[in-house]
């Protein structure tokens, strides 16, 4: 029988935590937990999700509202036994009161037990609180989920990401640094894939070592390299060791595509003589599609003219493919001679940086207004449109809203030129995601 999964609902009073566990276990009796001489402050639920059976813990708490103690400490000895039984933690915070020092003190707390914890911020019931959410990434977390527990908005994503946590943190023996860097080595068959990747493992600066995969029956690899961590996804194949070649080696594309869903950065390898496809450009397409960095290496440099002139023509045709993603980075290297390789970690860390960067709200709009300054969409129906407010909601791809008084009428050409624009704040190599939101 599979483990039963439990989650935690932790937070301050008032943040919604029994209003989202009340969603969660539906009409079903929570029950309460009756352990003499504990006083009775977690609530046990059950739920279904997709054939598993979830335990949900709130630690709303029945303790009355204790004016001499503080808030903080009354909330940690609340949820410090659930924290304990708890496989992932939902921490939940409040757009409407925004985020608080306690909110801040909790975090700090959760973050010393070891429990993956998922950063909620409930009550976001409608577009208005999504341009709020900005400030809560002051927790120092990763990303945020936001949530309407009244509303059913965001739950779904929610416990999908808690149960791939837990499942992640069960296949693990060596956890992964939630730093790590994640790339998917991708490319047709014969550019080098393996002859590049025992390079990299090869370094003597780099420190190697096997894990299960990310993805069922498959073998990651983590590499640590000046310092950084990074996950190389299903490299079974690759691997000096466990390499077989077979004759009909046939690409798997689907494969390859899994591996690019579950990473950051896509590296995809092509070799010099034959250049790119379309093969490569429907794996580019992909990538984008999902929101991912990529890196373009281009193998077997050896094999070609010295002249820098070659060099810059070369790549300046592998751009005119790349039309609209004509900004990703294309580098050149010999997997043979070992040429290239502090290249590739250097562009993969600054890959990273930029799909982890944050743009204040204030920049962002100072920046909006100067773009708007220059160049105007035209007239919708007569009337002008406006564009009310930008702010960068997510990372991972960056992901800006804008707000306006007509979101669908907003040229293409317009919001191309608005993420050429935004790419100049320091996203030089990788895929933005800009979105519009109606605003009266
Ligand atoms: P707890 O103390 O953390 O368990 O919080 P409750 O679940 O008791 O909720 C506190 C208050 O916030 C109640 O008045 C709820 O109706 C309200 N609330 C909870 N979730 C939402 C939400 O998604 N949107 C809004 N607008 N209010 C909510
Ligand atoms: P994979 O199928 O993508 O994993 O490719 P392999 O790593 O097996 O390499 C395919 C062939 O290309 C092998 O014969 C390698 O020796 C050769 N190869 C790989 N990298 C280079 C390189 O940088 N230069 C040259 N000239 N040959 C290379």
């Amino acid at each position: 029988m599979a483990k039963k999964i439990t989650i935690a609902l932790v937070g301050r009073p008032n943040v919604g935590k029994s209003s989202l566990f009340n969603r969660l276990i539906k009409k079903r009796k929570a029950i309460v937990d009756a352990t003499p001489g504990v006083t009775r402050d977690r609530l046990y639920g059950e739920m279904e999700w997709e054939g598993k059976t979830l335990t949900i813990i709130d630690t709303g708490g029945f303790l009355p509202p204790d004016e001499a103690t503080p808030i903080l400490p009354q909330v940690i000895i609340q949820c410090q036994k659930a924290i304990v039984e708890a496989d992932v933690i939902i921490f939940m915070t409040d757009v409407r009161t925004g985020l608080t020092p306690i909110d801040v003190e909790i975090m700090k707390y959760l973050r010393k037990t070891q429990k993956p914890v998922l950063c909620a911020v409930n009550k976001v019931d409608g577009e208005k609180q999504l341009q709020d959410l900005s400030e809560f990434y002051a927790l120092g977390v990763e990303k945020i989920w936001p949530i309407s527990a009244i509303h059913g908005h965001g739950i779904y994503e929610l416990i999908e990401e808690a149960l791939t946590l837990v499942s992640a943190e069960e296949t693990k023996e060596e956890k992964i640094p939630s730093m790590a860097i994640k790339v998917a080595l991708v490319g047709r068959p014969n550019v080098g894939k393996s002859s590049l990747f025992n390079r990299l493992v090869g370094d003597e600066r780099s420190v190697v070592s096997d894990i299960p995969g990310t993805t069922r029956d498959t073998i990651d690899t983590i590499l640590k390299y000046d310092d950084k961590t990074y996950l190389f996804m299903d490299t079974a194949g690759l691997r000096r060791k466990t390499r077989i070649k077979t004759r009909l080696e046939r690409y798997s594309v689907k494969r390859a595509l899994k591996a690019i869903k579950h990473t950051d950065i896509t590296l995809l390898l092509l070799e010099a003589p034959e250049g790119i496809t379309d093969q490569d450009i429907k794996i580019i397409n992909y990538a984008i599609a999902c929101g991912k960095c990529i890196l373009i290496v281009v193998n077997k440099w050896d094999l070609m003219p010295t002249t820098s002139k070659f060099k810059r023509e070369y790549i300046e045709n592998i751009r005119q493919r790349l039309r609209f993603a004509s900004f990703l980075p294309v580098i050149t290297v010999s997997a043979l001679k070992g040429e290239g390789l502090k290249q590739i970690f250097a562009m993969l860390n600054t890959l990273y940086q930029e799909y982890t960067l944050r743009i204040s709200t204030g920049q962002l709009n100072r920046f909006v207004e100067e773009i708007w300054g220059k160049y105007q969409p035209p007239l919708y129906q007569n009337r002008p449109i406006k564009l009310y407010y930008i702010t960068q909601v997510d990372i991972k791809p960056p992901t800006f809203v804008i707000f306006t008084n007509y979101p669908q009428a907003i040229p293409e050409n317009y919001k191309r030129f608005l993420v050429n624009q935004l790419h100049q704040l320091g996203f030089k190599y990788i895929p933005l995601k800009l979105l519009f939101r109606e605003r009266r």
